[in-house]
């Protein structure tokens, strides 16, 4: 779990007081990693926390997509998901691990590998690829500017849009 806001919130989903209002959501893995069975991940996916390979074909990096929070402007919402880069500039990303300066890289393009829940079509969205500074994850940009989570990173949100979202994160699973 990353940032987080301990005055909590009173949350509409399921009428109770929750004592933090997360300020970051994140995947583990991406999702066509997490639909592999269970029997066949040994043998078909390489995943650490940065970085994902599927049948020695398909690359992931796992990054960053910031979204200023207007009424909040001490750090950023952060989703934590995975962009698929082409092998070559997984490659690259690779070669540059380590290497001072790494930021000054021209942007990659990725596709999201990420279904976000509240948004709804996030798969495969083109991206920007940001290399950040040693130690960082790269920062994700949505290229189509007319996506709502485009509009979002752009414009920013507000903290009554953050406890929206965790309301509907927190309660995903729950039956109705
Ligand atoms: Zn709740």
């Amino acid at each position: 779990m990353g940032a987080e806001l301990a005055t909590g919130f009173d949350c509409r989903a399921c009428g109770k007081h929750h004592e933090i209002l997360p300020l970051s959501f994140s995947v583990k893995a991406p999702d066509a990693a997490i639909r592999i069975p269970e029997e066949e991940q040994a043998s078909r996916v390489v995943l650490t926390m940065d970085q994902c390979v599927i049948d020695q074909r398909d690359h992931y990096v796992r990054g960053r997509i910031a979204v200023p929070i207007l009424d909040y402007p001490d750090e950023p919402f952060i989703w934590g998901v995975w962009a698929e880069l082409s092998p070559k500039d997984f490659t690259r990303t690779n070669e540059l691990w380590r290497t001072e300066g790494r930021e000054n890289e021209p942007p990659y393009t990725g596709w999201l590998a990420s279904e976000i829940f509240p948004y709804h079509n996030t798969s495969n969205l083109k991206l920007r690829v940001q290399t950040m500074p040693v130690g960082r994850r790269p920062h994700l940009f949505i290229e189509d500017g007319e996506h709502p989570l485009a509009r979002e990173q752009r414009s920013g949100i507000t903290l009554a849009r953050v406890q929206e979202i965790a309301e509907l994160i927190l309660h995903a699973g729950d039956s109705v």
